[in-house]
């Protein structure tokens, strides 16, 4: 059987006249004088069926078929001509209409939520990087501005950072400390997630008679990275898009929009359970170093007291509070710091 129409060769967006050669199952295009394209008949896929619309096939080396005549109907294996007729069947049309829209509620606000947990674990290391990368970019160019603590300061505090990293196990070549001035973070510390931890002047300063308690919140940003926070943030604020990208069949959508999320990770809060997460983390870290869980306990503490005796001063330095605003129920954390029992 011969049926004109026009082909696409794959990554190009000329379209060349030609006739399709159907045969023993297979699919035979000549095009461009000596360029052929071919496979077998069920390899091929096809578009959906519209009223009116030619159905295209698109090969699996990425070749389009578009046949010119819209009634043309193709000679594929008897279970997919057994959907189509499925599909051309009025009745099962209507339920179908009446059906979706049950469907995606069930998606939308039943499965998609669980799903975006779950897809958590499956979003590649690329993408991770990407995500964290671009949003270091984005606040880098726009809110963080080199240390202007003593180089010997600094020095010491990424002492503690890379001794916490060795004794802990974690990679030092994933997990990455900067250190900034920042008049719009105040004084505070947050992760991105590929493992870029962040620390201001301010906290440093803060804590600077307290190495103990930077350490304690170093591990806690650690936390929020190996939790896996952002992602999960990000799958939740995109769980109704998810959903649909879900329905549409279009994942690489959910990848992209994962990637363009930079701006909602810095903006978005953690939840308090995430906050709990990454304190456990802290926790039992310290413990395992051999340093006390009451260090964490007593950089809360500390933080809190410098935020009370901020409270009526009018200075810039009351912007200090950040990291405490940022993590919510202070007073339960500090109780759980001071409690807290390595279970191991
Ligand atoms: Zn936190």
């Amino acid at each position: 059987m011969r049926v004109s129409g026009l082909l696409y060769p794959f990554s190009n967006s000329t379209a060349y006249e030609v006739e399709a050669l159907l045969e023993n199952g297979q699919l035979v295009i000549h095009y461009d004088q000596n360029r052929a394209a071919r496979c077998a008949l069920d390899n091929v896929s096809l578009s959906t069926q519209i009223p009116g619309v030619p159905v295209q096939a698109t090969l699996p080396s990425g070749e389009r078929f578009v046949p010119h005549s819209p009634d043309f109907i193709w000679p594929i294996s008897a279970h997919r001509q057994g959907m189509a007729k499925f599909e051309r069947h009025y009745g099962m049309i209507l339920s179908a209409l009446l059906l979706t829209p049950l469907l995606v509620y069930v998606l939308l606000f039943k499965v998609t939520p669980m799903a975006a947990v779950l897809i958590v674990d499956y979003v590649p290391d690329s993408i991770v990087e990407t995500m964290g990368e671009q949003s270091m970019y984005v606040v880098e160019e726009n809110f963080l501005s080199p240390s202007a603590l003593p180089p010997q300061t600094q020095q010491e505090i990424h002492a503690i950072w890379e001794d916490a990293l060795v004794k802990v196990a974690l990679s030092q070549e994933q997990y990455q400390l900067g250190i900034y001035a920042s008049e719009h973070f105040g004084a505070n510390a947050f992760a991105l997630p590929h493992g870029q931890v962040v620390i201001t002047d301010d906290l440093i300063s803060a804590l600077k008679d307290n190495p103990d308690a930077i350490r304690a919140v170093l591990l806690h940003e650690i936390g929020h990275v190996e939790g896996k926070h952002s992602i999960r943030l990000a799958a939740q604020a995109f769980a109704g898009t998810i959903a649909m990208s879900f329905i549409f069949g279009d994942m690489e959508g959910i990848l992209e929009l994962l990637i363009g999320s930079g701006n909602l990770i810095m903006g978005a809060q953690f939840s308090q359970k995430m906050e709990w997460e990454a304190d456990n983390f802290a926790l039992e870290r310290l413990t395992q170093l051999g340093h006390s869980n009451t260090d964490f306990a007593d950089a809360l503490k500390h933080l809190k007291t410098l935020s009370e005796t901020d409270k009526d001063s009018t200075s810039e330095r009351a912007q200090w509070l950040e990291y405490l605003s940022t993590h919510p129920s202070l007073e339960a954390r500090i109780q759980h710091a001071q409690s807290y029992q390595h279970n191991q």
